[in-house]
């Protein structure tokens, strides 16, 4: 979920003064390159908070805003305002490979099956209201808040996940061996098998820590 603000210039400088704006705007003007003046989160807590909120200040929006409305050229400048929902991973969600239908490269096509269901839906609502309130708190909507589409995360995972058993519900053990191979080992986000709602990478990285780990020792009782 995605939305941006223009701050409120009375309740902002009830917290900065005029001054002290000029001297951060003057500060930041010496690097114009980087768009993104600080970025400040709302960590995932079960059950309370059960999504991820990631706001980004910047003195102008993420996007071109028509110069007569009303809150154009804000002085105090726009929050980007971002929830990361969860994707509860399902057997159903995952890649299918098409013998039948080849890709440019003569190798069997994929096909992504993934559809959000009542939970995701009821943690969006959920994300909608928190993030109107966030935004109303700090000023005035320039974009509402909306669900971007299925598909445009960065934040790609659980296409092979790990599972507890070989019952085809998983593609590798929790080492990230891959289920009835003796050799073969996997890594990366398609290994997480469980949702979160923001920042996989580190998740993956340890999980490669740990197969890695799991491999060597392997190897050591193999070779002895
Ligand atoms: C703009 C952007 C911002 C991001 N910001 C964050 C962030 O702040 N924090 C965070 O945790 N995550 C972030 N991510 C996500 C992060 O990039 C991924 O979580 C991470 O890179 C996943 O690692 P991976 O090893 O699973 O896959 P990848 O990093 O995608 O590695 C897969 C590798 O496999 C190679 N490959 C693919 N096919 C083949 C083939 N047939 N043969 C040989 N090699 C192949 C690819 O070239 C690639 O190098 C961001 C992603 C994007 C796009």
């Amino acid at each position: 979920m995605i939305g941006t603000v223009a701050l409120d210039g009375e309740r902002m400088s009830r917290l900065v003064t005029d001054d002290e704006l000029g001297r951060e705007l003057a500060r930041r003007a010496q690097n114009p390159a980087d768009p993104v003046g600080a970025v400040n989160r709302i960590p995932f807590s079960e059950p309370d908070h059960p999504i991820s909120l990631q706001v980004m200040y910047a003195e102008n929006p993420p996007f071109p805003l028509d110069p007569e409305h009303p809150a154009a050229g804000n002085r105090w400048g726009y929050v980007n305002m971002g929830y990361g929902v969860r994707k509860h991973p399902r057997v159903e969600d995952g890649v299918r490979f098409d013998d039948d239908e080849l890709d440019y490269r003569a190798l069997p096509n994929m096909t992504i099956e993934y559809a959000l269901t009542d939970s995701e839906d009821e943690e969006i609502e959920f994300a909608t209201g928190m993030l109107r309130r966030a935004g109303n708190a700090l000023g005035t909507f320039v974009a509402d808040p909306r669900l971007l589409p299925n598909g445009s995360s960065l934040h790609y995972m659980g296409t092979m996940r790990m599972g507890e058993a070989d019952d085809d519900t998983s593609v590798a053990d929790p080492y990230s061996r891959v289920w009835g191979y003796e050799n073969l080992v996997v890594g990366g986000n398609g290994l997480i098998p469980t949702a979160n709602t923001m920042n996989p990478t580190l998740t993956s990285v340890a999980l490669a820590v740990r197969g890695a780990r799991q491999a060597v020792e392997d190897l050591t009782h193999a070779s002895a």
